[in-house]
């Protein structure tokens, strides 16, 4: 019997959301935002990554015990990194990062035995972007390989934080092997594989390592290809206020309605198309309300 259903690692921080002349500070990061989700969707959920020894860093800590997270952190002499996002005239999110603790997660932090009792090990690539923390993804990734665990990634590609568009292909395409549960944006599939219809793009990705690949697109929906086969489903109709954590919410409803469904890898068309209809359930409820969740 494992310890946890997931386990997530990477960036926990503070989203700053700026819209007029207000700001509004919540806990995000995509990993703990999926960490959270998936918890509140039944699964067993814990969290590695790293918060400073600050206010900031507690309500963290907070936030993941409140959602029943086990924590499994560390605290850095470092401040707790902030997101500071902006909406553009079109409601496009712009992230700038002033970045701390969630850099230095280090490989002596990452609790092999807890992701060997895990049945899914989530990351992103956000993790991947700075040193020590890529090699503490790396020490993971390795930890569920030989264990037998397989790895979910969201690539939630953050412009700000790679020194190029091109180094962040190179980190997304060098973990892909290691991936059996593969979550992009429609944006994130261009990077990877160029311009093409999510279904192709899908497809090709499957090619590269992962069993199922959901392509997100935004208001469009989602594709979903698995076993060589593609589903699309639509969004839920809602009026979006703040779409801050909108895949997140998706993909965690997506993987606990996997996990509730006793499925592993490979789905069939149905069960694809039926968990991506839960994740389009939970990121409408996300993108209905402000907040990342
Ligand atoms: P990410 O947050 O990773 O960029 P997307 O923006 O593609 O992901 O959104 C993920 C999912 O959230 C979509 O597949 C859709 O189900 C839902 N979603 C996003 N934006 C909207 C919207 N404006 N209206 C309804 N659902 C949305």
């Amino acid at each position: 019997m494992k310890r946890y259903d997931v386990t997530a690692l990477g960036e926990i921080l503070i989203d700053e959301l700026k819209t007029g002349n207000d700001t509004v500070s919540n806990v995000g990061g995509a990993p703990a935002n999926f960490a959270r989700v998936a918890a509140r969707m039944g699964l067993k959920s814990s969290f590695i990554g790293a918060v400073g020894d600050d206010i900031r860093g507690r309500e963290c800590i907070l936030a993941l015990v409140g959602d029943s997270v086990e924590p499994l952190c560390s605290v850095k002499r470092a401040a707790t990194t902030i997101a500071l996002v902006t909406l553009d005239g079109s409601g496009e999110r712009d992230f700038r990062f002033v970045r701390g603790a969630d850099a230095m997660l280090s490989e002596a932090d990452v609790p092999v035995s807890a992701i060997a009792s895990s049945g899914i090990l989530h990351i992103g690539t956000l993790s991947l972007s700075a040193e020590p923390a890529r090699s503490a993804t790396l020490a993971a990734l390795k930890a569920a390989k030989e264990a037998g665990v397989p790895v979910s990634c969201d690539v939630n590609y953050r412009e700000a934080l790679w020194p190029s568009s091109v180094a962040a292909r190179e980190a997304a395409l060098s973990v892909l092997p290691e991936v059996t549960y593969l979550k992009v944006s429609g944006g994130e599939a261009k990077l990877l594989v160029g311009a093409m219809p999510p279904e192709e793009a899908a497809e090709k990705l499957s090619l590269l390592g992962p069993k199922t690949v959901a392509v997100t697109l935004g208001a469009e929906g989602a594709v979903v290809c698995s076993g060589g086969r593609t589903v699309r489903t639509a969004a839920k109709p809602v009026r979006a206020v703040d779409t801050t954590g909108a895949g997140d919410s998706f993909w965690a409803a997506f993987l606990a309605c996997m996990v509730r469904n006793g499925a592993e890898g490979e789905l069939s068309p149905e069960l694809a198309q039926k968990c991506a209809e839960a994740g389009a359930v939970a990121a409408a409820e996300c993108v209905s309300r402000p907040g990342a969740l």
